[in-house]
């Protein structure tokens, strides 16, 4: 049986990987970086929502397990160059130059970060203190704690500015990151524990701590966490040399409002892949109008790419949650397992 060909060791790529070897089939997994981990691991993320695990831990446990695993070839800083051949047969060349053969391929190329120099406005890029939330998960992640990047002091009012990034059809960006809201009440409640006398303020314009989140995060956030929720439109971020600005409008009673603060996350928001045309003309598939790898649509078809024998799963797809991305990594590896053996895909 030739192997499974899974691109990209995110949570996803990790859980293709281990749900196909628990099953005895043989992978190939590929990493354009030189460690394994996506997103979690790669940026730095604290402790996740929901499992309030560390991410080095969590994810790190899956690296372990799949690194220890001799049913998965590892090829770090590598990228697929060249893909061809049919479901079954597939040809892959590595940019190591390396020749491979794969019965079926798996997409887990995941989602590239907003870069928040593209909503000027806001003040990132001009103004140290202003950074994003995965700068606030690497001063946690890191133990150096929450501080301004300026000066070092530790910050007595913070402001979190959600959807930065995302729901904003002015730069092109309109999906909703789904998991933001949620993270952002978790780092609002990191920063009211490890700073109590820091005042925490999330600026929205929707809440949108879906499904359970709603108890865990948004009203422990208030009720246990006394972080302040403000309902805003955001003009523009400046400073008045000592403070950072907040000005906006408060969209409950219709008022300018002008607070000022010691430090401003920005929320960012998941984009696809910058490399999603790239990895879409390599691999023969299509991308939605957005910039995603295009999924099947119906539901027996969800981790499906437009060419046969070539899944996809994770972030790559849209934004996602890591459980999410870890679920769908098992469905397309079970779809790609029964295509080696010769089997119809299994429905996600
Ligand atoms: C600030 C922030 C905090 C978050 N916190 C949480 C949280 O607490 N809980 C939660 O559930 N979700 C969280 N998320 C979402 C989480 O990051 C994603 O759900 C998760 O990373 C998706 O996993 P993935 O494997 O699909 O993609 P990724 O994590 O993006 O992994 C993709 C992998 O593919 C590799 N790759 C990309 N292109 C190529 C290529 N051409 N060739 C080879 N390899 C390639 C990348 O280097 C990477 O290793 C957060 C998101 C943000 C922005
Ligand atoms: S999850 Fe919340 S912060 Fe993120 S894009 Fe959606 S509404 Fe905005």
């Amino acid at each position: 049986m030739k192997p499974v060909l899974i691109v990209g060791a995110g949570p996803a790529g990790l859980s293709a990987a281990q749900a196909l070897s628990a099953v005895g089939q043989r992978c190939i997994l590929v990493e354009k970086e030189a460690t394994l981990g996506g997103a979690p691991i790669l940026s730095g993320y604290a402790k996740l929502v929901p499992s309030g695990e560390w991410a080095k831990d969590a994810i790190g446990g899956m690296v372990s397990r799949v690194e220890g695993n001799s049913l998965v070839s590892i090829h770090k800083s590598s990228r697929v160059e060249e893909f061809s051949g049919a479901p079954g047969d597939f040809k892959v060349r590595l940019s190591s130059g390396k020749n491979l053969e794969a019965g079926a391929a798996i997409l887990t190329t995941g989602f590239t970060h907003f870069d928040s120099v593209n909503k000027p406005e806001w003040g990132f890029g001009t103004f140290p203190d202003v950074v994003t939330t995965t700068q606030v998960e690497q001063m946690i992640s890191s133990g150096k704690g929450i501080r301004c990047p300026s000066d070092g002091r530790k910050p007595q009012r913070v402001a979190i500015l959600l959807c930065v990034g995302s729901r904003d059809r002015q730069i092109g960006r309109e999906w909703c990151s789904k998991i933001c809201c949620t993270v952002s009440c978790n780092i609002a409640m990191e920063i009211r524990e490890e700073l109590p006398d820091c005042h925490v303020y999330i600026y929205y314009m929707d809440i949108r701590t879906y499904g359970l989140y709603e108890t865990k995060y948004y009203w422990q956030s208030q009720e246990e966490f006394k972080v302040k929720y403000i309902k805003a439109r955001i003009a523009e971020v400046t400073s008045n040399g000592e403070k950072l600005i907040v000005k906006g409008e408060d969209t409950l009673v219709k008022r300018p409002i002008t607070i000022p603060f010691d430090m401003v996350v920005h929320a960012i928001g998941m984009d696809p892949n910058v490399e999603n045309k790239s990895i879409a003309g390599v691999f023969g598939v299509k991308l939605q109008e957005h910039g995603h790898i295009a999924k099947g649509q119906s539901y027996a078809s969800l981790g499906e790419t437009s060419r046969p024998g070539v899944f996809v799963a994770g972030a790559a797809t849209g934004p996602e949650t890591i459980d999410d991305s870890i679920a769908q990594g098992k469905a397309a590896a079970m779809a790609a397992f029964a295509l080696v053996h010769q089997k119809a895909p299994v429905a996600a």
